[in-house]
């Protein structure tokens, strides 16, 4: 969605302490259920995989950034852990 993209891109060039706090909290791991590929021209639909992923941008290797990126994507392997009182979870 391109809300989610821009907001993701605000996060990566100017909140990176943010996206640093909510990265030290991230667990599970990627599936690679393509929900956040969507829409990208380099991910290949048929394929479910993406064609640079070796090369991918380092905003893509960070995702998610923070918990919104993942609300309501039940696909997703990735959560965050418990908030430790900086009121990062309003993000
Ligand atoms: S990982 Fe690849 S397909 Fe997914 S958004 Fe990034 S560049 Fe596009
Ligand atoms: S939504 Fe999560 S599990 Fe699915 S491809 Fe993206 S990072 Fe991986």
């Amino acid at each position: 969605m391109i809300d989610g993209w821009i907001r993701r891109r605000v996060f990566w060039y100017l909140r990176r302490e943010v996206v640093a706090e909510w990265g030290a909290r991230k667990i599970g791991r990627c599936n690679r259920c393509g929900r956040c590929c969507r829409g990208c021209p380099a991910f290949d639909v048929k394929g479910m995989r993406c064609r640079i992923y070796s090369r991918r941008p380092e905003i893509c290797k960070a995702f998610p950034l923070v918990p919104m990126d993942i609300a309501g994507v039940e696909s997703c392997g990735y959560d965050f852990g418990p908030e430790v009182g900086t009121g990062l979870r309003e993000i």
